[in-house]
């Protein structure tokens, strides 16, 4: 693992090998956490940090071993019907990143793709891919979410709970509004990106190992649709489908309730209304549900009506 220049600091630290593979409400506890209370977890790349250099043969990874995140850390007073808050903090990251194309993989599948490997150095917040081009490092996190109501979500996919929703303003300083169904929220993350961008068209991004420094609140009786992002002056809602269409379709359907309940619009006016206020952007066409975000100002949308008391869609 590259290294990663670790500050002294006495809050609780989780240490990357305690991982998990699925989000589900039978795993044991890595840790327990009061509210507001500052958390630190270590997480490992996407591809288990079993990618040591550039000679590393893609094809003979273990696939059980990847898309990990850390955790699951139970949330003291979190439970079902509640929405967890998680604020990002800060991300820390190490000096080189890894990215990777991998045949039948990535918005290009149906091209014949030799599998490659490429380490790319991370120095003074600047990623150098190659003949000196460079780009400004914008740490983020790929997987993020909670345990479902039953059974177990593989880490490698995404819906409402969350999970490797790679979208890529789930950036340090923004905050994450993620409905709870399980007593806890049984709450995991991982799968670092120092860059990616919209799409994350090759499947892969600069994967990284690293640190996230996070802290949780909980709007209690209240839970959003789909997972809310609050990025500076707007709110982006992050709903997933089995092609973009339906992504859409399902991220303009919560954007238009959330605007009916602040408004008390009708459904043809907050329809009306979406078509000139709500920007929907794609955030991955790679992953196995593909996911889009629709984005609308803070000041045109409370954080109440994007998470209702007694939404009971999630829980049917
Ligand atoms: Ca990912």
């Amino acid at each position: 693992m590259p290294t990663i220049n670790k500050k002294v600091t006495s809050m609780k630290r989780i240490p990357s090998h305690k991982v998990v593979y699925s989000f589900s409400p039978k795993h044991k506890p890595a840790e327990h956490v009061n509210l507001k209370e500052k958390i630190l977890l270590e997480t490992q790349d996407a591809f288990g940090n079993q990618i040591k250099n550039e000679n590393t043969s893609i094809e003979k990874l273990d696939w059980t071993k990847v898309n990990g995140a850390t955790g699951p850390l139970y949330i003291n007073g979190a439970e079902s019907g509640d929405t967890l808050i998680v604020n990002i903090e800060e991300i820390r990251m190490p000096e080189k990143g890894v990215i990777a194309v991998v045949p039948e993989q990535g918005a290009l599948k149906n091209k014949p793709i030799k599998p490659t490997v490429k380490v790319v150095p991370i120095r003074n917040g600047q990623i150098h891919f190659e003949n000196g081009i460079k780009l400004k490092a914008e740490p983020m996190i790929g997987t993020i979410g909670v345990a479902p109501k039953t059974g177990e979500i593989p880490t490698g996919t995404s819906g409402k709970h969350g999970g490797n929703m790679d979208a890529k303003e789930i950036t340090a300083g923004t905050r994450l509004y993620l409905p709870v169904f399980a007593k806890g929220a049984l709450f995991a993350a991982g799968d670092l990106h120092a860059i990616q961008a919209d799409g994350e068209v090759c499947v892969s991004a600069i994967e990284i190992p690293g640190e996230i420094i996070l802290s949780f609140d909980i709007l209690k009786g209240r839970n959003p649709s789909w997972p809310v992002l609050e990025i500076r002056d707007s709110y982006a809602l992050l709903a997933c489908g089995d092609s973009l269409d339906e992504a859409s379709e399902l991220a303009v359907e919560a954007a238009v309730e959330a605007l009916m309940r602040e408004h008390k619009w009708s459904f043809e006016e907050a329809y009306m209304f979406a078509s000139l206020a709500v920007d929907v952007k794609v955030n991955q066409v790679v992953d196995p549900k593909k996911g889009v975000r629709a984005v609308i100002l803070k000041r045109l949308v409370s954080i109440e009506s994007l998470c209702p008391e007694k939404h009971d869609k999630n829980f049917q």
